[in-house]
């Protein structure tokens, strides 16, 4: 069965309408759904605010909230697209908390950066705590490792994370140069503890940079020691954190066994927080980035199961109506917490700035933001 798209229809989740969770309330009046000038308000409130406000939407966002957006990407291309416009007095962010805590470290004092929702968080970001990656760096440094181990944090974690690899001599890095994080790594340590998504540090080592699976040990901070002998932390080149998305982790090597039955010459192409099984089936990897520009240089006629957020698979279906784009899994669904920002929220995150009411502000502290800035210029200056 097909959606209007031409994509499968998928069997949603628990959590994938927002409107049915109750986790952080919204301390204001929000509009309900079934208001009908939800877009014309949107649209006033925008106009209204003109140059004083920069609109920012993740790639995972709704096409709802993706309309209003000034500008679309993944999180570091509208980390630096904020910090690109200095004159933006409120900086709303469409994605999620790590995203926001970014562009405020990269904007200036002057500038606020907004969440809509305060419930839209990351489920990776949150598998990686400060106080717990601190106990494992103990643990490295009671074994006396800690002085050849560097740390490198994806995007995807929190501001506290961020600052800990800064201050560790660590950097942080993208989806698109995870292989050139490592390197610089190496080139400065002779293990990496990568934080916090095993899939990605795993797939860039094996794929990317000719390790082996024995050159990588899985850290869980849920038990003693990481769950890891003295001898096998000897042994490892990579420190994986034990984290992963909560999306991109449910596809299966049978997603794309079962894509490529059904779909004669499909191309399977994931993303790298994929499981490192998924990866080694499909036909191609690459960050979100990567996967918008593979869709626009394919040839029309051609056939794509695309492995990541389905927000953005369904937009690639309309954006690319001469291709064949389906979701890999029908089962996979939407990610929550980006859900989470939706038109009601939008509405009212932009009428309260009209009225003056900065809401959902987020703040990192100036010496965590010091020290996170001080990995993401590592990251900028990688060659
Ligand atoms: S898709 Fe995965 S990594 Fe991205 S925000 Fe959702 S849970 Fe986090």
């Amino acid at each position: 069965m097909a959606t209007q798209t031409g994509l499968p229809l998928f069997v949603l989740g628990q959590g994938a309408d927002p409107h049915s969770e109750k986790g952080v309330e919204c301390p204001g009046e929000l509009p309900p759904a079934s208001d009908p000038d939800l877009v014309e308000r949107a649209r006033k409130a925008k106009e209204a605010l003109g140059d004083r406000l920069f609109v920012l939407g993740h790639h995972y966002q709704r096409d709802e909230v993706i309309q209003f957006a000034d500008v679309t990407g993944d999180s570091f291309k509208l980390a630096q697209q904020a910090a690109a416009r200095p004159e933006a007095e409120f900086i709303v962010f469409c994605g999620v908390h790590f995203m926001a805590e970014s562009a405020d470290i990269l904007t200036g004092d002057g500038q606020k950066v907004v969440l809509p929702d305060l419930a839209a968080g990351c489920s990776m970001a949150d598998m990686a705590t400060f106080d717990q990656v601190e106990e494992c760096w103990e643990a490295l440094e009671d074994a006396g490792l800690a002085g050849e181990v560097v740390p490198v944090t994806y995007m995807n974690s929190s501001a506290d994370i961020k600052a800990f690899c800064g201050r560790n001599g660590g950097v942080v890095c993208t989806s698109s140069n995870a292989k050139r994080a490592l390197d610089w790594a190496f080139e400065q340590g002779r293990k990496v503890l990568f934080l916090p998504d095993q899939h990605l540090g795993r797939n860039t080592a094996v794929l990317e940079m000719g390790m082996s699976l024995e050159d990588c040990v899985v850290w869980n901070p849920h038990r003693p020691g990481g769950g890891l002998t003295r001898e096998q932390l000897d042994r490892a080149r990579m420190i994986l954190w034990k984290g992963h998305c909560s999306v991109h982790g449910r596809f299966t090597p049978e997603s794309v066994d079962d894509v490529r039955a059904r779909i004669p010459g499909v191309n399977v192409l994931v993303h790298p927080e994929c499981r490192h099984e998924v990866v080694l089936k499909a036909d191609h990897v690459g960050s979100t980035e990567h996967i918008i520009k593979t869709l626009q240089a394919a040839p029309a006629g051609s056939s794509w199961a695309i492995g990541t957020e389905l927000n953005l698979v369904k937009r690639l279906a309309t954006m690319f109506p001469d291709k064949n784009v389906s979701f890999l899994d029908r089962t996979v669904c939407y990610c929550s917490t980006m859900n989470r920002i939706d038109l009601p929220h939008l509405v009212w995150a932009l009428e309260s700035l009209v009225l003056g009411d900065v809401v959902n502000r987020i703040t990192v502290d100036d010496d965590t933001a010091h020290w996170a800035r001080v990995a993401l210029d590592r990251m900028l200056a990688l060659p």
